[in-house]
């Protein structure tokens, strides 16, 4: 058995209808015993509804939808960057150093630090007590 969805070229109705095979449907068609359920019309056809189209349709609005997600995540980072910014001071490559000094020098400082360190920096400092986030980070030239 087989299945197609036939649409009426007259009243534009669509239905499913079951055949043996695509073999009984052609023969039935040029017999004209296919006709509408709606108007009774001779002019159906097989509709041509691609599966095809319609799952590369569904792909692209994911992939739209992701977009949006990532476009969102960005943004959110962005604004995250520009508050640390403002109220962090920037200690680059010598963020394990300035860390431990803060941390062991009880140096009083208004503002956090922020930079670059190692994994294997951010495990010392971790291991010492000391409090060290990993923040994912967007440079600006990829914007
Ligand atoms: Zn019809």
């Amino acid at each position: 058995m087989i299945k197609y969805n036939l649409v009426c070229r007259k009243c534009e109705l669509t239905f499913d209808s079951w055949f043996a095979s695509s073999k009984e449907y052609d023969k039935l068609k040029k017999q004209k015993l296919i006709n509408c359920h709606s108007c009774g019309s001779l002019k159906v056809e097989k509709n041509l509804m691609a599966p095809k189209l319609i799952g590369e349709s569904f792909k692209h609005k994911n992939e739209k939808k992701d977009l949006i997600k990532y476009q969102k995540i960005k943004k959110t980072l962005n604004e995250y960057q520009k508050f640390i910014k403002k109220n962090f001071d920037y200690v680059g490559e010598n963020f394990a150093y300035e860390a431990r000094s803060i941390h062991y020098n009880n140096k009083k400082k208004n503002k956090g630090i922020y930079g670059t360190a190692s994994k294997q920096d951010l495990k010392e400092l971790k291991e010492e007590g000391i409090d060290a986030q990993m923040v994912p980070w967007f440079e600006k030239e990829n914007n």
